[in-house]
Formats: structure tokens, C-alpha cells, sequence
């Protein structure tokens, strides 16, 4: 597996953006240290790029604002070589921010800029790599935004799994992903805010490390085991890491 990261993600200007929260991207990382998992730093995306899943109108408002368009551009392009390296065969996990989920065509909220994930779905399908694609967000909140940039596209298919217990979570997930068929990619918003002590108070570390292997799975059994992941939610920062690092090491298997 691959690791998207770049030291410029460290930075924090937006103090009242918890995305963007001092120390946040180092908690993230912080139990990856020790793996063997290389890191790889991403290029920014280019505006045509970007025109494929937004209205260039807003993307203009974003370029307008040269310090959010810097770290949002090259947040989407890390997204971008997570998806060509899964597309090669090598599972990654690309450590951004900001976030993307809540990023739809024509403007954004909830800390997100760029809309990642679909965005690398709809180049990998600019590119004539892929027809179809699978994506599960187990972020706390909606992925509206990846639903309102991949509205026009039938064979992406989007799963936001919510339910009562991390029990009937970890049961309902496993069910949806038997019954994907065949998709050309597993794509996946991983947000780590479902946490018991974060804001969705719910799913435990090992948890995590569940979702990793189901997903790690089920891209084995319908998508020729092409799979990459992208940093979404997660606050909760004394025990980020050791959450990255559980989905990690499923994912990766
Ligand atoms: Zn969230």
C-alpha cells in the first residue's frame, strides 16, 4: 500500500476550521510511523481537472483565495494519485485535507473545498480507465457532496452506512458490500468522527480495523482488488492515529 501525504498538509492558517486544526494531520499519521507503507507526495490537481467535477465558476471563487486554493488543489490531487495507483494495482491511502465529501459542484461547507474522491473517479473515467465504481463513506456525516457530483454517473454506486450499534454497523456494511457485483474500483471516504469519543459516538479502534478488512475484502471479490481511501472526518485527535492506523492495516491486509 501507498501513503499520499505532504509535509504542506501540516500547516494550519483557518484556525476556526476543524479540518484544518493545529496538530490534526500529525495525529493522523502518528501511527503510521512505524509501518512500511512508502509515502508519496502528490501534484496539485489542475483547473481542468477540477472543471470535471465542479462549475468553474466556483472553482474560480476558490482560486481567488491563493492559500485555500494551494492546500485544496493539492488535497484533490492527492485524491487523483490514490485512485491512478489503486487503478495500477496498489492499494493507497491518501492523508488529506481538507476533506472533500461535503463538496458538491457548485460550492461547498463542512471544511470540504474540492470534492476528492469523485473527482478521481470522474478523471479515472476522463481517462477511459474506468466504467463503473463503488463507493462506501463510513464518515459520521452524509457524503453530499460526492452524491451531487456523481448524480449524472449511474454506475457509481455511493453507500453511507448508519445504524443504531457499532454491532448492526459492522452487519449492515458487510451485507451491502456482498452484494456490490462488479464495479471497475472500490473507492472509499474514510472519516474517523463515527469514533466513540467523537462527534458520532459510536464505532471502537478495533472497528476500524473491521471496515478496513471488509472493504479490503470486498474490492478482492468485485473489483480485482483496486481500492484507495481518502481522509474525510475524524476529531477527535489524542486517538486519530491509532484509528488511521487500524482501518490501515485492514485496508491493506
Ligand atoms: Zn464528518
Amino acid at each position: 500500500m501507498k501513503l499520499i501525504y505532504d509535509e504542506r498538509f501540516r500547516g494550519s492558517s483557518y484556525a476556526q476550521d476543524n479540518a484544518a486544526m493545529p496538530g490534526r494531520m500529525e495525529a493522523a499519521l502518528s501511527g503510521l510511523g512505524g509501518t512500511a507503507w512508502e509515502r508519496v507526495a502528490p501534484p496539485a490537481a489542475t483547473l481542468e481537472q477540477l472543471h470535471l467535477a465542479h462549475d468553474p465558476a466556483y472553482v474560480q471563487t476558490v482560486v481567488e483565495d491563493p492559500e485555500r486554493f494551494a492546500m485544496a488543489s493539492l488535497a484533490a490531487g492527492g485524491a487523483i494519485l490514490a485512485g491512478r495507483l489503486a487503478h495500477g494495482g496498489d492499494p493507497a491511502f491518501a492523508c488529506i485535507r481538507p476533506p472533500g465529501h461535503h463538496a458538491s459542484r457548485m460550492g461547498a461547507w463542512g471544511h470540504c473545498t474540492f470534492s476528492n474522491l469523485a473527482l478521481a473517479l470522474l478523471v479515472l473515467r476522463a481517462e477511459r480507465r474506468i466504467e463503473s465504481a463503488f463507493v462506501i463513506d463510513f464518515d459520521a456525516h452524509t457524503g453530499d457532496g460526492t452524491r451531487d457530483v456523481l448524480a449524472g454517473w449511474p454506475q457509481a454506486e455511493i453507500f453511507n452506512p448508519f445504524a443504531a450499534t457499532a454491532e448492526e454497523y459492522l452487519a449492515l456494511v458487510e451485507v451491502r458490500l456482498a452484494a456490490i457485483g462488479q464495479a471497475d474500483i472500490l473507492a472509499v471516504s474514510a472519516g474517523f468522527d463515527a469514533y466513540k469519543l467523537d462527534v458520532g459516538h459510536k464505532l471502537d479502534t478495533p472497528d476500524f480495523g473491521s471496515l478496513g478488512t471488509l472493504i479490503r475484502e470486498a474490492s478482492v471479490r468485485h473489483c480485482r482488488g483496486r481500492r484507495f481511501a481518502v481522509l474525510e472526518g475524524g476529531y477527535y485527535l489524542k486517538d486519530l492515529g491509532a484509528n488511521v492506523l487500524a482501518f490501515c492495516q485492514g485496508f491493506a491486509g
